[in-house]
């Protein structure tokens, strides 16, 4: 059997629509072998995930996209094989709900200034147990009219500077990196071309992620074409990193992205999931 890697989605946890069951049941059908569910700063997903693999018989790597700040800018980083039990990643993700509600109300009030009543109350519905990201308020937009598609509702109101964008610092990186990798896991920079940085912005977040201890990055993700993925290639070639590979799947609605349907590593990467135990 081909084996089909994807290491990066998002289910209901955070801003997926998928329950992890839901999105389990998806990557199985399109022929997934191993799955890493990656919620935005959280693992509440996981045991639900774990189960419906089982029942499926695909691989679950328990996974987390962590929102870490560096030099003041925020950048994701994927652990991948963490034990979600860890207790000081369990306490982490506790700290970043908190943080994720305050800056939810921040957001609400900058919407209210500007005659966008009733946010807080349907991404608080609509994120119930989960984390609440721009996600939700982009689809809050969205429902309300203000905007006709979520990208809109960035360029507008949630996108960095924008209307109702809250500046946030997250867990500096490097101790996002230790908590995974003391919980047994591998961290991966995602999706390393939409930070939008200089080619010498990007050569110091590397080298400030490897030394404190990232080992991959993702060199193949849902909307990357050949010439970006030859560009992060030669950053992970250059860096001694591992490559990964993941969809960075949300939606069924999007119909750009969708589980298990990658461009395959190039073959001269080391393939992260070879570090995996
Ligand atoms: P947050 O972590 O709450 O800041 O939300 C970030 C999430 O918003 C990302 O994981 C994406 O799913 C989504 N997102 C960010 N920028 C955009 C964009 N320009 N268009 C659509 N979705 C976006
Ligand atoms: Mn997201
Ligand atoms: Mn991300
Ligand atoms: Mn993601």
């Amino acid at each position: 059997m081909t084996e089909n890697y994807d290491l990066h989605c998002h289910s209901t946890a955070s801003d997926g629509t998928l329950s992890p069951t839901e999105l389990v049941r998806r990557a199985y059908e399109h022929g997934v072998t191993s799955l890493a569910l990656t919620d935005h700063d959280t693992v509440s997903g996981i045991s639900e995930a774990q189960a419906a693999a089982t029942a499926t018989g695909i691989k679950l790597i328990p996974g987390i996209e962590l929102s870490t700040s560096w030099q003041n800018k925020c950048f994701h980083i994927v652990g991948l094989g963490i034990d979600p039990a860890y207790p000081p990643l369990r306490e982490a993700t506790r700290n970043l709900q908190i943080m994720r509600t305050e800056r939810a109300e921040k957001i609400a009030y900058k919407l209210e200034k500007k005659h966008i009543p009733g946010a807080l109350e349907a991404v608080k519905k609509a994120a119930g147990e989960g984390m609440i990201t721009r996600t939700h308020f982009a689809d809050f937009l969205l429902s309300q009219f203000h905007v006709s598609t979520q990208q809109e509702a960035f360029d507008r109101y949630l996108g960095t500077g924008k209307a109702a964008y809250v500046p946030t610092i997250w867990a500096e990186m490097e101790l996002a990196v230790s908590w995974i990798i003391q919980s047994g896991g591998v961290a991966v920079l995602a999706h390393p071309l939409r930070y939008k940085l200089t080619a010498s912005w990007m050569k110091r977040l590397l080298a400030a992620f490897k030394e404190a201890g990232g080992l991959g990055i993702e060199v193949v993700t849902g909307r990357y074409n050949s010439d970006e993925i030859k560009l992060v290639a030669g950053y992970a070639t250059r860096f001694e990193l591992a490559g990964s590979v993941g969809s960075d799947f949300h939606s069924p609605d999007n119909q750009w992205v969708e589980l298990g349907r990658l461009a395959p590593l190039p073959p001269n990467i080391k393939p992260v999931w070879e570090l995996l135990n």
